[in-house]
């Protein structure tokens, strides 16, 4: 399953999920073919995996490293019965985070570690150890610190790389080289500062090296979409290396997604651009 999200860029589509090749020849599916969120497969013990989306008809809440998930409608007990079997049997589940219509970052494993009959919802967490004491007692300020850099990690940080990959085609869009392994989802602006969020405006699909040419004022990005070089570099003479993957970029045009709602945020990109420009 992690070598077919890589090759994608961190995401499955859901033909993917429905067909997952095994190592023996077999396939196994990996969603409900209802297209319910909740997939528990007749020969599982427990569910094996849950759909969570930000756009669902359900509001699910993510908070300190747990999100309230709410019970599937139906026959009582239904197919929340497996839910439930999870947490008495502490079997990690399979989280498919939906980025996109038919798109899915797989976050793996997540806990069932919490029911609530009144406000019909689960418990899911990260991390098997954090957890609400019962009574409803918090966590410390640590542990919510840590809870809340684990949410990042696992979950927004390859939500992002998968919009990003989705929105590029899965191309740097300074070289255009189609290799989603050697490819990462670069923020324009550092996700510390304002303006700094998980956007898709606010990224751009960049291999390894623009990313660190472009991190190191060595190549800049122009709001108007124009590649350019430092002028140290440009004067360089080295291997193939520089002249063809650096040097060669100078003034030649980004390489922009299809969708306009995607494109690089200019006002952003001309933030970057003065750093560039002192540089
Ligand atoms: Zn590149």
């Amino acid at each position: 399953m992690t070598s077919l999200a890589d090759a994608n860029g961190g995401y499955l589509t859901w033909d993917q999920l429905a067909n997952l090749p095994l190592p023996d020849g077999t396939t196994q599916r990996l969603v409900d073919p209802g297209k319910g969120g909740i997939w528990n497969p007749r020969d599982f013990v427990a569910t094996l995996s849950i759909i969570t989306s930000p756009d669902g008809p359900y509001p699910d809440s993510e908070e300190n490293g747990l999100l309230e998930y709410h019970y599937q409608r139906g026959p009582e007990g239904g197919k929340n019965l497996k839910l439930r079997a999870a947490i008495e049997l502490r079997l990690p589940l399979l989280r498919l985070h939906k980025v996109a219509k038919g798109i899915y970052a797989p976050v793996f494993p997540v806990y069932v570690v919490g029911d609530n009959p009144i406000t019909r919802q689960f418990t899911l967490s990260l991390d098997e150890n954090i957890r609400l004491i019962e009574g409803g007692a918090g966590l410390s300020a640590l542990e919510k610190a840590y809870a809340e850099r684990m949410v990042q990690q696992r979950v927004h940080q390859p939500a992002f790389r998968a919009r990003i990959m989705l929105a590029y085609d899965g191309a740097c869009t300074v070289c255009t080289l189609k290799h989603p392994e050697l490819l990462d989802a670069a923020h324009i602006i550092e996700d510390a500062s304002e303006l700094g969020d998980p956007v898709v405006p606010n990224g751009l699909s960049l291999c390894k090296i623009h990313h660190a040419a472009y991190d190191r004022n060595l190549l800049g990005i122009s709001p108007d979409y124009e590649i350019l070089i430092n002028v140290a570099l440009l004067h360089e003479v080295d291997g193939p290396m520089l002249k063809h993957g650096l040097q060669e970029m100078h003034q030649r045009r980004l390489h922009i997604p299809v969708r306009k709602a995607d494109r690089p945020d200019p006002n952003r990109l001309q933030l970057r651009f003065e750093r560039f420009e002192s540089a």
